[in-house]
C-alpha cells in the first residue's frame, strides 16, 4: 500500500488519509465512511493506544477474546462490533456486550439476538452478511434468500437492521475488486426500494478499501493496515 507523505504520522493517520483520498476520488464527502479497527488477536494495550489517538470503533471476531478486551477497556467509551462467525450458543453474550453485529446470516440467529438484547440497551445494530460472490464460503446469506431474511430481521424488536456486509474473495487486481462491492451496493439499493431504509454498507478491508469506497462503502473494516500483519487468527476464510 502507498506510504503517503503526511504531516500526520502513524498507521491510523495513514489509513484515515487513504479513506479521505478515496472519498475525494469518488466525489463523496470526507466524513461519509467510518473506520472500524479490526482488532482480533491484538492485545488490549494495542487497542488502548489506538483509542488514545481517537479511534472509537473496534471489531472483534472471537467472542471470548473480545469479552476480555471489552472488560479490560471498560474505562474507555468504545463502540464494539462483532464481525466473526456466530455460534447460536454465543448469541446472549453478543447481544449483551456489543453495539453492532455484522455477521448475521440466518433468521434463527437474529431471533435469538433480538430476544436476548437487554431491554435497557438500545436495539442492536445489524448488518446481514451476504455471500456476494457465491463462493464456496459457508458464511453469508445467498442473494436469493436475502430479501426474505431482511424483511424478517427488520421486524425484530431488539434489533435495528442497518445494512449489508460482505467479505469478497481476496483479489489483487484493483479493477476486479470493484465487482463484488458494486453488486453489494446494488443489492442494498434494491432492498431500499422495498422501504427497508438501510444506511450501512460494511465492505472494504486493508487491501481493497479504495475500491469499496468508490462503490459506496460507508464503513470499512481494517486490521492489518492499522496493527501490522497478524501472526495467528485468520479472518473468516472465504472457502
Ligand atoms: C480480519 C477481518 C478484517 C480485517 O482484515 P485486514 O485485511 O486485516 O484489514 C475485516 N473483516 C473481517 C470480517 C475480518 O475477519
Amino acid at each position: 500500500m502507498a506510504i503517503t507523505s503526511s504531516s500526520r504520522a502513524g498507521p491510523l493517520a495513514a489509513v484515515q488519509q487513504r479513506i479521505e483520498q478515496a472519498c475525494q476520488s469518488a466525489g463523496r464527502p470526507d466524513n461519509c465512511v467510518q473506520l472500524l479497527a479490526v482488532s482480533k488477536t491484538r492485545p488490549a494495550e494495542m487497542l488502548r493506544a489506538l483509542a488514545a489517538q481517537g479511534q472509537r470503533r473496534f471489531g472483534e471476531n472471537y467472542l471470548q477474546e473480545a469479552l476480555e478486551k471489552i472488560q479490560a477497556l471498560a474505562d474507555l467509551a468504545l463502540e464494539w462490533h462483532f464481525i466473526g462467525p456466530i455460534q447460536s450458543n454465543k448469541t446472549r453474550a453478543i447481544a449483551e456486550h456489543f453495539a453492532w453485529v455484522h455477521s448475521v446470516d440466518r433468521l434463527k440467529l437474529a431471533q435469538r439476538l433480538s430476544a436476548q438484547r437487554p431491554a435497557e440497551l438500545p436495539p442492536l445494530n445489524i448488518c446481514l452478511q451476504v455471500n456476494i460472490s457465491a463462493e464456496q464460503s459457508k458464511s453469508g446469506v445467498s442473494l436469493t434468500e436475502l430479501p426474505a431474511l431482511a424483511q424478517a430481521v427488520a421486524h425484530l424488536p431488539g434489533l435495528r437492521l442497518r445494512g449489508l456486509m460482505a467479505i469478497p474473495a481476496p483479489c489483487h487486481d484493483p479493477q476486479q475488486q470493484h465487482l463484488p462491492f458494486r453488486a453489494l451496493a446494488e443489492t442494498m439499493a434494491r432492498l431500499n426500494e422495498q422501504g427497508l431504509g438501510l444506511d450501512t454498507l460494511s465492505m472494504g478491508m486493508s487491501d481493497d478499501l479504495e475500491a469499496a469506497i468508490a462503490e459506496g462503502a460507508t464503513l470499512v473494516r481494517v486490521g492489518t493496515a492499522l496493527f501490522g500483519p497478524r501472526v495467528t487468527g485468520d479472518m473468516q476464510k472465504p472457502g
